[in-house]
């Protein structure tokens, strides 16, 4: 099939690291421990540095590990932040789409030069494996540059909206703080930028690769804290508008805070979230056992499950789960989980003490219900960390998973070949729509599965994780989120007064 040229735009997503090569590895392994020289700082732009108390942010991975310290905001400081980004907006919203555009793209430049160095820090305070923390640059890189170009393509000439408040996941801390924090630049907007406050450190050194790039620093300013921090910015008079990754619960109070307020001109204030997912795989017996089980490991176990696209319930036709599982079980016991200053290893820890205490809670809970649960044995080298053995929790609906469990827990479903247009029913009734995949070798079942797969992103006979900026548009519905999704073309656009009509994808 010839495709037509103008479906390629000449766009290029940032370049890897190769693992696979010795000088990328030593490479890689000089500047982790260079890392470990340097104490690493996160504070509010705005303010006094000198009269800063910090507190320590350690690595998830070995809590001995002080990766650096975090001077938090306190409201009035949060609010005089608002109140400089209002002030700033008349020029940075004049400044031509085309200079903002260079400077973010400046700013991806910086950060992909500096890849190395940012990696030790990143591996070090998110506890993320060498390739999910390479992952993380080149999206960073990666949405810079495609917001850039989506501003020059659609909002040249448009208004900008104000202050917006961009509140980001430890998740992603510098992929998704990096992504709405650009967007809105690119738009026209100043922002108040609030990262995760277990992840300050690399959003920091993110904040100051933007001044450096040529973004003034009350255009982009960093407001590290807690919840109480995102609450008073979100409850600034001033503000204009939000983006948030996050919990579903947090995203309905910030929509509850929003809805009492309008922009001048009567319109609502732009709200963007990104939530939480159950997200299923539905596997029949046509699919191909060894590419399932490649995909089925990565999309629940890669970055330890804590990503809110990763898989949480496998479904299996009944005739292949036997052997389907025990293929899984094979699989799962070749993984490395560990400390992640060990290059080789595939499953991190959990983010902190009380998140592996909640995931943990939920195996036991579900053990003491009778459900068959599986877990792998952890090495003695994990004691310093909050590490979750990967887990199988085998569960006779989709309806008894409850709450998302955001850690390394796959559970698993068996289903007639007869019930699957009921087994859709139930995912869709889980009231989260934000990734699927299925793996069949039928086109029919491709067909009708994927039209009744009420979610943002389908993925067929592939994983479920890791979409591309620019090619893999990312966001759910439902539970999930709002939109527009993150990555694709209409993002930006929420972001701005003046929306061009394009077609969704
Ligand atoms: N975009 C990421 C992925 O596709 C997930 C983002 C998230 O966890 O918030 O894996």
């Amino acid at each position: 099939i010839k495709l037509p040229r103008e479906l390629f735009p000449d766009r290029h997503n940032s370049r890897g690291l190769d693992l696979t090569d010795e000088r990328v590895l030593a490479g890689l392994s000089a500047a982790l421990r260079r890392s470990v020289q340097v104490d690493w700082k996160a504070m509010p732009t705005w303010g006094d540095a000198a009269r800063r108390d910090f507190i320590a942010i350690t690595n998830p991975a070995d809590q001995r590990d002080v990766v650096g310290h975090v001077s938090w905001a306190h409201e009035e400081g949060a609010l005089e932040s608002v109140k400089r980004a209002a002030e700033a907006f008349p020029g940075w919203s004049s400044t031509s789409v085309h200079e903002r555009a260079e400077c973010l793209e400046k700013a991806a430049d910086l950060l992909e030069d500096r890849m190395e160095n940012l990696l030790g820090l990143i591996m070090r305070e998110a506890g993320k494996s060498a390739p999910n923390a390479i992952a993380e640059v080149r999206e960073a890189v990666d949405f810079l540059r495609y917001y850039a170009q989506q501003a020059r393509d659609s909002l040249d000439g448009a208004d900008a909206l104000g202050p917006v408040v961009c509140i980001s996941p430890w998740n992603f801390p510098l992929a998704i703080f990096v992504g709405e924090v650009s967007a809105a630049l690119a738009a026209g907007n100043t922002v108040l930028a609030k990262p995760a406050e277990e992840t300050p450190l690399i959003a920091a050194q993110a904040i100051g690769i933007m001044h450096e790039a040529g973004v003034p620093e009350d255009v982009v300013q960093l407001v590290p804290g807690d919840g109480r921090i995102g609450a008073a910015l979100v409850g600034s008079p001033d503000i204009c508008g939000v983006t948030f990754t996050g919990s579903t619960e947090v995203a309905k109070i910030i929509q509850r805070q929003l809805a009492e307020r309008l922009l001048p001109g009567g319109s609502p204030l732009p709200f963007i979230a990104e939530t939480g997912g159950q997200n299923a795989m539905v596997v029949d017996s046509s699919a191909l056992p060894e590419q399932v089980v490649r995909d089925v490991v990565a999309s629940a176990f890669d970055s330890a499950g804590q990503r809110c696209s990763a898989l949480r319930v496998l479904c299996l036709q009944a005739d292949v789960a036997d052997d389907m599982l025990d293929m899984l079980r094979g699989a799962m016991a070749e993984l490395r989980v560990g400390a992640t200053d060990r290059l080789s290893v595939d499953v991190g820890p959990v983010i902190t003490a009380e998140a592996k205490e909640t995931i943990e809670t939920h195996i036991e809970d579900m053990r003491s219900r009778g459900f068959k649960v599986e877990q792998l044995e952890l090495d003695e080298a994990t004691g310093y960390g909050t590490f979750v053995a990967p887990t199988i929790i085998e569960i006779d609906s989709v309806d008894q998973l409850g709450r998302e469990v955001f850690g390394p827990v796959l559970h698993v479903v068996r289903y007639a070949r007869k019930d699957l247009p009921q087994l859709m029913q139930a995912i869709n009734a889980t009231g989260y729509g934000l990734t699927f995949g299925l793996h069949t070798r039928i086109d029919e079942t491709i067909a009708q599965v994927t039209a009744q797969a009420e979610v943002g992103n389908i993925y067929v006979n592939r994983n479920v994780i890791g979409a591309i900026v620019g090619v893999q548009p990312f966001g759910g519905q439902g539970l999930s989120g709002t939109g527009p999704k993150a990555g694709g073309p209409l993002y930006i656009g929420r972001l701005a007064r003046k929306v061009d009509p394009v077609d969704d994808i």
